[in-house]
């Protein structure tokens, strides 16, 4: 709405005037005629009643002593239906009772007959002025549910910890068509948190407000199942804003899905190895310094094994590079198959692998080494006759670089093939 001046305001307002006395009602319509907008006459309570109800003036003048329904009751049944309207009664100077139990139902301003026309003016002036900043209000409070509405994002204001407003773009992903709807259900936001950073426990996530708020200087990652078994979870960055000098909070979901996913992918791409799903070269050297790192803290041994198809060149040569791919595929699923969960499998390059089993000392990585060695050999990887391997193996001691562990792998290995293949030495 715009700042309209209070006349401009008051011209376009609606009043309704109760007045059993026709020689004061047409007086006082007189005068209200020239600045309001419409004024509507009643010469009863219940005349003035049905008139409210049917017409809802923005102001309401009464007498209180008129026939039938008398102003009080009147006043008493308007105010059981609309407790903001605006309502002015005029008195006579010696009905004090009347007057207290008319403040006491919640009138605005009264007048005291007989009714100067500059003091009557200035009640309904100020009762207008009144509505007019309420409706302001109503307007700007409107209009930032709008834009909060519009947004695409999931918003959420908070006032002292409570929630205040959830966006409807928000409460269509969880199911529900209005704020009120949500607040009738009694269900809580974090009934559709996933997890926010790594917190998954539900309960943790009851106090997820703290979790987003404090994590204000940084991205909060939260994760959020639809009320639509149908659709699926998405992610979210989270940040927060305070509203200066007020205990009201504004928070807003970006919805970050497609970036996570892409993140995702990226992620697997850049540390996989594409023609076997493997661990590649560079991350499995970052592994390997962590577990390093682990070893030398604890005093937990740790050991690697480098192992490297027999004869491989062959392989392709006589049965194509297609059929050598499928060896590499096969081999890897064998192997992967027959470690713990904690180790980890890499291809180094071409036709060589790399194994580390942190907790296993030298004698148990050779027994797991000759355990995949048999298992290779009886496997027949790829559809392509006997394939074996031979292996490398090397234990971690405190000083060692990684460089210092792979060189000393690569030389067991180099020994294993010169003792004749489908082997395991450990240096
Ligand atoms: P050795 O027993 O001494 O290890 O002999 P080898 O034939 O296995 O070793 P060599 O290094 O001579 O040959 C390795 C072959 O592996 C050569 C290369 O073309 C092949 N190779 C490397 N990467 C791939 C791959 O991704 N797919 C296929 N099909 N072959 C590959
Ligand atoms: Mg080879
Ligand atoms: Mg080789």
């Amino acid at each position: 709405m715009q700042c309209l001046e209070l006349k401009e305001f008051l011209a376009r307002q609606a009043v309704l005037y109760v007045e059993d006395d026709a020689i004061i009602q047409f007086s006082v319509s007189t005068l209200l005629d020239k600045v309001i907008g419409r004024l509507y006459t009643a010469s009863d309570g219940q005349e003035g009643l049905d008139i409210f109800l049917e017409k809802r003036p923005d102001i309401v003048i009464t007498d209180i002593r008129v026939p039938g329904m008398t102003g009080l009751e009147m006043v008493e049944a308007i105010r059981e239906r609309d407790k903001d309207v605006p309502i002015i009664v005029t008195t006579a100077y010696n009905e004090t009772d009347n007057l207290l139990r008319a403040i006491e139902l919640g009138i605005d301003k009264y007048v005291v007959k007989p009714i100067e026309r500059g003091q009557l003016l200035q009640c309904v002036e100020r009762c207008a002025e009144g509505l007019r900043q309420r409706r302001q209000v109503e307007e700007a409070n409107r209009y930032n549910r709008f834009l909060l509405d519009i947004n695409p994002n999931f918003m959420v204001t908070f006032e002292s910890g409570r929630i205040e407003y959830v966006n409807k773009t928000f409460l269509e992903f969880i199911g529900f068509g209005s704020m009120e709807e949500l607040l009738r259900s009694g269900r809580q936001l974090h009934e559709w948190m996933l997890s926010v950073d790594d917190v998954q426990d539900p309960e943790a996530l009851e106090g997820w407000q703290d979790l987003v708020i404090r994590g204000h200087d940084r991205d909060v990652l939260v994760t959020f199942r639809s009320g639509d078994s149908d659709v699926e979870s998405r992610a979210f960055l989270a940040t927060s804003n305070r509203l200066p000098d007020s205990p009201k909070y504004v928070l807003c979901f970006t919805d970050v899905t497609r970036l996570e996913s892409e993140k995702r992918g990226l992620i697997y791409k850049a540390s996989t190895d594409h023609l076997t799903g493997a661990m590649n070269r560079m991350s499995f050297q970052e592994f390997l310094s962590e577990e390093m790192n682990r070893a030398t803290r604890y005093g937990t041994p740790l050991s690697v094994a480098m192992f490297d198809i027999d004869d491989f060149k062959r392989i392709n040569d006589e049965l194509g590079h297609d059929a050598g791919d499928r060896v590499l595929v096969e081999l890897v699923k064998l192997v992967e198959a027959n470690i713990r969960e904690l180790d980890r499998l890499a291809r180094w390059g071409g036709e060589e692998f790399m194994l580390l089993a942190p907790g296993c000392g030298p004698e148990e990585m050779a027994k797991l080494g000759e355990k995949l060695r048999a298992l290779i050999e009886s496997g027949r990887p790829g559809g392509v006759g006997r394939v074996t391997c031979s292996f490398g193996v090397s234990d971690f001691a405190p000083g060692d670089t990684g460089a210092d562990l792979l060189r000393r792998a690569d030389e067991a290995l180099y020994l294993a093939k010169r003792r004749g293949k489908n082997t395991v030495t450990t240096l």
